[in-house]
């Protein structure tokens, strides 16, 4: 039998890896902290967007090896509001993306991989946290701090399903507000990428907007909140200890879809280690997601820079009759004006990786983990 390849973090980079070297005729073994899959989420939904590359994100998941083993359902339109309030209907021909729900629950996009990583053989040992690795292998363990929060409900509804946002810095300070409604099930929060101190309020006004603009209703509301982090690496690797996902740092910097990233990420660190090459994983991520992420940096960076205004005039120029997929994956490409922006918005964006504190007494912040960590004063935050 082969040794062992671990793997520490069952989220989709971890069990996208596992999946891989089982496939391959490998022994994985993950190890999850928590006693089940998608602890970090509460039945919330999210969307593997599939803007980003000509070929669909499925396909590509396919060509993974990851099947469809869990609910997905393709949105091919969006209703997007302005900070005024304007209505904008977004469309296209093709999936703009594919709503999933995350969660230890049955159907769920994490619930659907374990399946799977079962089926292929994968041991996965919950409630074992590890936290070195000295024989080497894969650190998929999620966020290390917090450059973006969602805060918000996961609820039951009468509604008509649909996918709804808002770019307005009153509801959601550099980020966006999201309404997903499916099968009588919702999600709907604020998506911060700044003043996270005032998370709550953000998340009353983004209901209030919802309410009122397309009659949100809710039932059974229960909150939900989370964290990304984003950062470009210079590196994914320690020795041979390979990073993915959220763990790396691998989200998209504009607006936090981390999904295809991470699951990317941990198919080409377990085919560097299959080949005993982990040096190669470098080259691998850089050559997939190395100028995707570098071009959503920029565009993050001229993003947090519009403000209000500036939302009202982007969101004028993606006309109604335009494919809002080609549209967006034109604005991911990674061409040469953004050669030279990358520099300033790599200096302009700084990863909160480090800071995993808040400076309140007793605080219950979405973002912060001080009721975990000491604070900087050496004592407990609550
Ligand atoms: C509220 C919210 C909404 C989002 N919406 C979207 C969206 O619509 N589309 C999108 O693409 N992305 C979205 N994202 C981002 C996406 O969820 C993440 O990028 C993705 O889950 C990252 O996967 P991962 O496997 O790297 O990490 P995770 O999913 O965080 O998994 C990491 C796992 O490692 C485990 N772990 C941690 N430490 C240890 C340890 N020491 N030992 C063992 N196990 C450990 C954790 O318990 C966890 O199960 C959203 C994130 C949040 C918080």
């Amino acid at each position: 039998m082969t040794s062992p390849l671990v793997i520490s973090g069952a989220g989709p980079a971890g069990l996208a890896a596992a999946l891989t070297i089982a496939s391959a005729g490998g022994h994985p073994v993950v190890y999850e902290r928590q006693r089940d899959v998608g602890g970090r989420f509460h039945g919330d939904f999210q969307g593997i967007e599939n803007w980003t590359t000509q070929q669909d994100a499925l396909e590509e998941l396919a060509a993974l090896g990851i099947e469809p083993t869990f609910e997905v359902t393709p949105f091919r339109e969006a209703m997007f509001y302005d900070p005024t309030g304007r209505e904008y209907r977004y469309r296209s021909p093709r999936p703009l993306f594919y709503l999933v729900r995350r969660g230890p629950e049955p159907g769920s996009l994490d619930w659907g991989l374990k399946q799977q990583a079962r089926a292929r053989g994968v041991e996965i040992r919950f409630k074992q946290s590890r936290n070195r690795l000295p024989e080497g292998g894969i650190v998929a363990q999620g966020p290390r701090g917090a450059d973006a929060i969602a805060i918000g409900f996961v609820f039951e509804t009468d509604m008509a399903d649909g996918a709804f946002a808002v770019f307005s810095d009153r509801l959601a300070p550099k980020g966006y507000s999201y309404l997903l409604i499916h099968r009588g099930r919702g999600t709907v929060a604020s998506c911060l990428f700044r003043d996270f101190h005032r998370e709550n309020i953000y998340r009353e006004r983004t209901i209030a907007f919802f309410r009122q603009t397309v009659g949100l209703t809710m039932k059974n509301e229960r909150h939900f909140g989370g964290t990304g982090n984003f950062v470009y690496p210079p590196t994914g690797r320690r020795g041979r200890l390979l990073f993915v996902g959220e763990a790396a740092g691998f989200q998209d910097p504009l607006w936090g879809f981390g999904l295809r990233y991470a699951m990317l990420s941990g198919h080409l660190a377990a085919l560097s280690l299959l080949e005993g090459h982990p040096e190669r994983y470098d080259a691998r991520w850089k050559k997939r997601l190395g100028g995707l992420m570098r071009s959503a940096m920029v565009n993050r960076y001229l993003y947090q820079r519009l403000g209000d205004d500036g939302y009202v005039r982007l969101m004028r120029r993606l006309g109604p009759d335009d494919d809002a997929r080609e549209w967006l994956r034109a604005r991911y490409a990674w061409t040469p004006w953004k050669w030279l922006l990358f520099p300033m918005a790599k200096a302009a964006i700084r990863s909160h990786r480090r800071e995993k504190i808040c400076v309140q007494e007793g605080c219950d912040c979405t973002w912060c983990h001080c009721h975990r960590t000491l604070d900087i004063e050496g004592k407990k935050c609550r």
